[in-house]
């Protein structure tokens, strides 16, 4: 399980690091706003902690952002902060946290809260999409291969829910691009990510065929 913090004071991130980390989480710390955008977009984390004075987008222009996004509108969040009147409490859980800490906290404290939180997300159905031996596991974003977990990107993982939701139908190159760059990106983006999806897919990678002359499809890999 994936937690990320995003937390400006060096002391607290180590804090609260060190102590996820023993409990046996992975953890990734952000000092701002910007470095934390970055990593959401490549990876999405199974938690937030996030601080509320931040420099740049401070804590609750940051849990805003994420709520108004489908993708990461789930992703549940404990804000941790030095702000503690009940209005600051209100106004952080009336923009969707799930939870709220102040400084000083007790840190066993704050990971059985972090741990109740993952507990409820567990507790949620997961829809699901399989082809062959390949899963998707939407809510949580998480893909398996013949059972074992498979680590993708972002758009590595839009790219294959885009194929599996649609088993033997042929998208066109630019049909993909749209749906999943916007406008934005070149075919070789495309390309680009159909090898390194095929590659993380081991022997399953076969499935993500190409149709020559067109783009690309997901079926039996004859
Ligand atoms: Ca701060």
């Amino acid at each position: 399980m994936l937690i990320y913090i995003v937390e400006d004071e060096e002391d607290i991130r180590e804090l609260e690091s060190y102590a996820l980390e023993k409990n046996g989480f992975e953890v990734q710390c952000f000092e701002n706003s910007q470095e934390f955008y970055r990593a959401i977009h490549e990876r999405i984390p199974s938690l937030i902690l996030l601080d509320l004075m931040l420099p740049g987008d401070d804590g609750l222009t940051i849990l805003k952002k994420l709520r108004d996004e489908p993708v990461f509108a789930r992703i549940p969040v404990i804000i941790i902060s030095a702000k503690s009147t009940e209005v600051d409490r209100i106004r952080g859980l009336d923009l969707g946290a799930d939870d709220y800490m102040c400084k000083p906290f007790g840190v066993m404290e704050m990971v059985s809260r972090v741990r109740a939180r993952l507990r409820n997300i567990q507790e949620l159905p997961d829809k699901q999409l399989t082809f062959r031996e390949i899963t998707v596991y939407d809510s949580t974003r998480t893909v398996t291969a013949d059972g074992k977990t498979i680590d993708l990107t972002f758009k590595e993982f839009e790219l294959l829910k885009l194929l599996i939701q649609n088993p033997r139908i042929v998208f066109r190159r630019d049909e993909i691009l749209n749906a999943i760059w916007g406008h934005s990106s070149t075919g070789r983006t495309l390309d680009v990510h159909i090898r390194t999806l095929r590659s993380k897919l081991g022997e399953y990678g076969k499935y993500i065929m190409t149709v020559r002359g067109v783009g690309y499809k997901i079926d039996k890999g004859e």
